[in-house]
């Protein structure tokens, strides 16, 4: 992937996130032509919007845990398959240039996903060293650091914003309105987030979760912030059992497991996983130990200026 790949995203609108002044391109660099504000290209390979920003609600320990699992373990495989068949359902293809975004991107495991389905795809997270990884991938995205919440782009510019395994670390309100800003008029907004509060155990804490969600209190949530739900479902359902009792009988052996699933365990766990996408993918399953949601973006409600 050339540098230019990486940097381009020629059909970005940039906006400054200090003052909403336009941001020119510069060599290697973006200014913002009201405040002067400066923003670099990293040598790592991404925006650097945000150093030194250090986001509550997503510990250190956390973020290394997942980046070193991600993609070994059970629960990511069928999850990622799930996902991309909502969106081939989901989001129209009506335009000609299809963008998407993805808020808390991490290391980019679904950036690779985005890129095969969107024209232009931006990776949006907060952490440099999850977007250098991000940037050593496949993906063609943009990359940016940044607060979530104050994203250096112009407004209406996607027709998906994604933010998987995001919402329960952020503060609801501005991370929703500044997806709906972002967003084409008729845009998508693709959620997971973890499901049933009688799940809550010592992982969540550890893992710096709000909350974990019914659907009844995310589709309002999503409503009062610029989102109408289209669709919804759960993931792992057939493994619900499983999960509850493991969270409910919760000892540290249990958790560890289910931290780092030895092979016994995992490779019949994601067989089951990926049946259950199989089967009954296209259906709203009605539990799980994650909750998924498709909204579209109510188009009453203006985008900030
Ligand atoms: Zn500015």
């Amino acid at each position: 992937m050339t540098r230019e790949s990486l940097v381009c995203g020629r059909r970005l609108v940039w906006r400054c996130d200090r003052c909403t002044g336009r941001l020119r391109k510069e060599a290697g660099r973006l200014r913002c032509e009201t405040c002067e504000r400066v923003i670099c290209f990293d040598p790592a390979n991404y925006w650097a919007c945000a150093e030194g920003f250090e986001p509550p609600g997503f510990p250190d320990s956390r973020r290394r845990h997942l980046t070193e699992i991600e993609n070994r373990h059970f629960w990511f495989p069928a999850r990622r398959r799930l996902l991309a068949s909502l969106l081939e359902r989901h989001v129209p293809r009506s335009s000609t240039s299809r963008g998407a975004i993805e808020l808390g991107c991490g290391t980019g495991d679904f950036l690779q996903v985005l890129s095969g389905m969107f024209e232009s795809v931006v990776g949006v997270e907060a952490y440099g060293q999850s977007l250098a990884v991000a940037a050593e991938g496949d993906s063609t995205a943009v990359l940016i650091q940044s607060d979530a919440t104050t994203v250096p782009l112009d407004s209406g510019q996607f027709d998906l914003v994604a933010a998987l395994d995001v919402l329960e670390h952020v503060e609801p309100r501005s991370f929703l309105e500044e997806a709906a800003r972002l967003a084409k008029p008729a845009g998508r907004l693709l959620v997971s987030v973890p499901a049933f509060p009688s799940l809550w155990s010592p992982l969540d804490e550890a893992a710096g979760h709000r909350c974990r969600y019914r659907l009844p209190d995310l589709v309002r949530q999503l409503a009062a912030y610029g989102w109408r739900v289209v669709h919804h479902t759960h993931y792992q359902a057939l493994l619900f059992p499983v999960v509850w009792l493991a969270r409910r009988f919760s000892t540290s052996r249990v958790r560890r497991l289910e931290r780092r699933p030895s092979d016994a365990i995992a490779i019949p766990f994601g067989m089951i996983n990926q049946l259950e996408v199989s089967l009954f993918g296209g259906l709203r399953l009605p539990w799980g130990s994650s909750l998924i949601v498709v909204a579209e973006r109510i188009p009453t409600i203006r985008s900030a200026a």
